[in-house]
């Protein structure tokens, strides 16, 4: 590993700007890296590499420095993509059969914002199929393994993401979050996700999940590195109907600020009771010890720690599998063998619309994206509606009524992002399906509410050394909060370690050489 890809984008954007490294060299570097530790016999994180296309946006970048050219902040700090997103000139396949070799005729928003930063474009990363999945076990294309330990899953949707960032692969990346999947795989591989503010970020050109829940965020392995990244994506987009047209709030200077001394000092944290505060039921135990700890830092450093109940929360998994999977029947109707991707022509029989449809979907699809089809479908159909969708949507009424009334009384909310460590492959696709989804609990509250959330690393649980991820929230809007507070305590853990947490990674090219591949697969 060169010492390049260990930078983090902050740094490597103030050398770029010195005139210390160049664009190439730091963007081959993590190629080589990629090449070296991802594939099948490695993380499998990503699923296309933009290796030539990568390299000439970097020489581009560096003739216009030398040229003198004023150039946008991260100009030159290589990103990967959430196949999910689109992308011109590169496959997108939302980790499915049905779309796999397609090719987007244009870039999402986001996609365009990030080549108007100069930012040349590593690859697509792997994702849950359609992003339905909290392991990436769910992929068309084979799992992501998690860099911290090859035996067990990097969490999803965006595994491929979080892994990329976690393994130096990339020092950035996008991912999606409808229901948790920047944040959960970043607890799970020890690095910090964002879900921004529903509407803050275009979703344009992001293949649609759940319309009303999906959002685009920043994946980096610190704070300060996922706020440079939202100012890049954030923005009004006419192309989106549920864009906010406001301005891009100093989201790096927040960051910037809460890195301070001083700077929690008479903050109000709630630590929320259903969700690891009180008895800290249903939460892995090294997951209730690093969030106690941090708890503690907060605390010493003058923020008042008080316990607040959101007692809808309980009613949030229900609720929110309701409504994604009535979204998700819509929106996935689109794939119908004619207009995108796969298409499949019954052997024998009369060729019609609906039997052509029929064969390509039950090629196309996996398992679970057809079981939420098929449930999504049920709960929207006319008996059903009332009893089950109406209902999730007056559950989620209340949720969004008990994120109100705490922040009547707090300035942020607090809880484990995830109430285990990552499981191991295998763990939970076995069975009851439900057993995946209860491992939700304390990220899709969030995006029922539609309020910002941050996940940033909290140390390693004892029993299995794995990472355990911290989460705060915030009032709609205040994404810019969220940095100040999370930058604070990220200051406070690496005083504390004498380190960031990110230089206690391990090494995947070591471990994937003794690995073998064969027996977990
Ligand atoms: N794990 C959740 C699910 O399976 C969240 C997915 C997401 O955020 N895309 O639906």
């Amino acid at each position: 590993m060169t010492e390049l890809i260990k930078l983090t984008a902050a740094e490597a954007a103030a050398k770029l700007a010195a005139g210390e490294i160049t664009s190439v060299e730091l963007t081959q570097a993590h190629l080589d890296h990629i090449a070296a530790t991802d594939g099948a016999q490695g993380l499998n994180a990503f699923l296309h590499v933009n290796a030539e296309e990568a390299l000439a946006e970097a020489a581009a970048v560096d003739a216009d420095r030398a040229a003198g050219k004023e150039l946008p902040a991260l100009a030159g700090v290589p990103i990967a993509i959430k196949d999910l997103i689109v992308t011109k000139g590169q496959p997108t396949t939302a980790a499915s059969k049905m779309l796999e070799g397609w090719m987007s005729p244009y870039d999402g928003t986001v996609t365009q914002k990030v080549r108007a930063a100069r930012m040349p474009i590593l690859g697509k990363t792997n994702l849950d199929e359609f992003a339905m999945g909290s392991s990436n076990e769910h992929s068309a294309f084979g799992p992501v393994r998690n860099p911290w330990d090859l035996q067990r899953v990097p969490g999803g949707s965006g595994g491929g993401s979080a892994a990329a960032v976690s393994a130096f692969q990339a020092p950035l990346a996008l991912g999606t979050d409808t229901g948790g999947s920047i944040r959960q795989p970043a607890a799970l591989t020890g690095s910090v996700g964002v879900k921004p503010t529903y509407g803050s970020v275009s979703r344009s050109g992001v293949i649609a999940m759940a319309s009303s829940l999906d959002q685009v965020g920043p994946c980096a392995r610190t704070v300060l590195d996922t706020a440079l990244l939202h100012e890049v994506i954030a923005g009004h987009d006419p192309l989106d109907s549920t864009s906010l047209n406001e301005p891009v709030p100093a989201f790096a200077q927040a960051a910037r600020e809460g890195a301070q001394e001083g700077s929690l000092k008479g903050l109000r944290v709630g630590v929320i009771k259903e969700l690891g505060g009180g008895s800290g039921k249903g939460f892995q135990h090294g997951v209730i010890a690093r969030f106690m700890d941090s708890l503690e830092l907060l605390q010493a450093a003058g923020a008042e720690i008080v316990e607040v109940s959101l007692p809808s929360v309980q009613h949030a998994i229900s609720a929110y599998y309701m409504i994604m999977s009535s979204e998700v029947s819509s929106n996935l109707a689109r794939y119908d063998g004619v207009r995108y991707g796969l298409r499949v022509v019954p052997e024998d029989g009369p060729v019609t619309i609906e039997r052509v449809m029929a064969a390509t979907r039950a090629a196309g699809f996996g398992n679970e994206v057809k079981r939420r089809i098929i449930l999504g479908t049920y709960a929207l159909s006319a008996g059903n509606f009332e009893a089950y969708y109406g209902a999730a949507l007056k559950v989620r009424t209340l949720i969004q009524r008990d994120y109100a009334a705490a922040f009547e009384k707090v300035d942020v909310l607090v809880s484990p992002t995830s109430p285990t460590t990552a499981f191991k492959l295998g763990e939970k696709t076995k069975g009851d399906p439900t057993a995946m989804y209860l491992g939700d609990i304390a990220t899709v509250p969030t995006n029922l509410a539609g309020v910002p959330s941050i996940s940033l690393p909290a140390g390693v649980a004892e029993e299995d050394g794995m990472p355990v991820g911290i989460q705060f929230t915030a009032p709609a809007r205040e994404d810019a909060r969220l940095y100040r507070v999370a930058a604070g305590l990220e200051k406070l853990l690496t005083d504390k370690w004498g380190a960031p947490f990110y230089t206690r990674i391990p090494d995947v090219t070591e471990t994937i050489r003794d690995f073998d591949f064969g027996g977990t697969k």
